[in-house]
């Protein structure tokens, strides 16, 4: 039986398990095996929730074996570190405790197809300093520590009367989410009696852009909005201004400006992980993986990618499919559908279509462009009608995985623990 193994269980390769698991794996046809160094699954999109306290990550997450056990596929949990075509065999670093005793030592698999999912890590663009001074985003586990450092600083700064200075690098989506977040975050956690600070007075949030607007990929219109809005929040906005290095306390500007940081978050930008590298297939500047429209690599035809670690350029046009999650669901359905007819004389070419994007300014407001329809249109959108939306596009993720009953019952579920714990997760 041939084994397909899916490594990264993110917003593309768990859907991709799911469908596979369901179409090939419970009636025999293929053994379809996930493997994610982390033992649940967590929707990236949300993680400025996570680290700014309002989500709990425990409660949204999907625990993969039991995904695994309900849709016909296998899950190993474990870091693939190396991929060795020649014998089509992954390794997989030793299992480790949460204080670095070994569990389990270094395995291999045997495929006959892979799918790298792996996503993406922070690019640092080399930038001195960024590395070691800053936090980034990249998983649960990041925002968490974000999330206990920002309330530490709050509460420590109560205690010797000062301030507290965030700095996001990064005027993407990340950045303005984040920051939006962490305004209203602050004035919870004063609400707690958890800080005693002036939220407007003493909680600086800044925002460093290296380009001329916020959210330069996005349309004109939808930057100028967020930035009013975060501006009347009281949010800095510093945009054409570029970061040269960060030292411990303080971003340096390449204009010579220096801005004091208690805490550094690095939001400008993504690269593929260091395993795409091994695979000894092209990669493009950013370290993703070259693939064909039909999402294969270009020197392997046993080998996909899918997501934020493949660059897919469209035959038709030339764009570069971009780095989101709409982007690796759509592969995530391409791919279940080619891989579970595998007869086909040809396999048509992956077509990205962009419905449009929502970036959510807070609890009560998102802004965004929503695109498709014949003719193609563009419409934007603002305030609570677009953060709704946005809200919703969780629960189509959380639907395409467990159907529509469970994203009901757990989005019934949600609202009811909202109404009966804090907004904010207070320790
Ligand atoms: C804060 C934030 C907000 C965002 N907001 C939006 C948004 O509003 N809209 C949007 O479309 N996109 C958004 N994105 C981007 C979106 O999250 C990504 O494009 C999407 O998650 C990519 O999906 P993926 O399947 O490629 O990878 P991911 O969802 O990142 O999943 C990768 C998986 O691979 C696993 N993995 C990695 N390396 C290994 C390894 N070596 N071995 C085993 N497992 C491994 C990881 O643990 C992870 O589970 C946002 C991203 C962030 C960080």
């Amino acid at each position: 039986m041939e084994t397909i193994v899916i490594v990264g269980g993110g917003a593309g390769g768990l859907e991709l398990a799911t469908r596979l698991g369901e179409a090939l794996g419970r009636n025999g046809r293929a053994r379809i095996v996930l493997v994610d160094r982390y033992p649940t699954h967590f929707w990236k999109p949300l993680l400025h929730t996570v680290a700014s306290g309002k989500l709990d990550p425990q409660v949204h997450q999907v625990e993969y074996a039991a995904q695994a056990a309900d849709h016909g596929f296998e899950f190993i949990c474990g870091e693939v570190q190396r991929v060795e075509r020649a014998s089509r065999t992954l390794h997989l670093g030793p299992w480790r405790s949460d204080d670095g005793a070994e569990l389990l030592p270094g395995r291999s698999l045997q495929y006959d197809k892979l799918v790298l999912a792996c996503g993406s890590v922070t690019n640092f663009f080399n930038i001195p300093g960024a590395a070691e001074n800053s936090l980034t985003l990249d998983n649960v586990y990041d925002a968490e520590v974000f999330r206990k450092r920002f309330l530490a600083c709050c509460m420590q700064a109560s205690v010797t009367r000062g301030g507290v200075h965030i700095v996001i690098v990064g005027g993407g989506a990340t950045g303005v989410e984040l920051a939006a977040e962490l305004h209203h975050t602050v004035r919870t956690l004063a609400h707690y009696k958890l800080h005693t600070l002036d939220p407007a007075r003493d909680v600086r949030i800044s925002i460093i852009e290296r380009s001329g607007r916020l959210l330069p990929q996005l349309h004109p219109y939808v930057s100028r909005r967020a930035e009013r809005y975060l501006r009347r929040m009281g949010i800095e906005v510093c945009t054409d201004t570029a970061v040269a290095r960060v030292d411990a306390g303080v971003v340096c500007d390449s204009a010579g400006g220096r801005h004091a940081s208690d805490v550094t978050v690095w939001a400008a930008g993504v690269e593929a992980p260091p395993v795409c590298a091994t695979l000894g297939v092209p990669l493009n500047r950013i370290n993703q993986i070259i693939v064909t429209p039909e999402l294969r690599t270009e020197s392997d035809a046993h080998v996909y990618a899918i997501g934020d670690c493949a660059s897919q350029v469209c035959p038709s046009n030339g764009a570069a499919a971009p780095p989101r999650a709409q982007v690796a669901h759509q592969q995530a359905q391409f791919l279940a559908e080619q891989l579970a007819s595998p007869a086909r004389a040809a396999l048509p070419a992956f077509r990205y279509r962009d419905y449009g994007s929502l970036v959510s300014l807070g609890p009560f407001a998102a802004v965004g462009v929503l695109s498709g329809g014949m003719r193609k249109r563009e419409m934007l959108v603002g305030g609570a009608a677009a953060r709704l939306l946005y809200g919703l596009m969780y629960r189509r993720h959380i639907m395409s995985l467990q159907g529509f009953l469970r994203m009901a019952a757990q989005t019934l579920a949600h609202w009811i623990r909202s109404k009966v714990t804090p907004p904010v997760k207070l320790h």
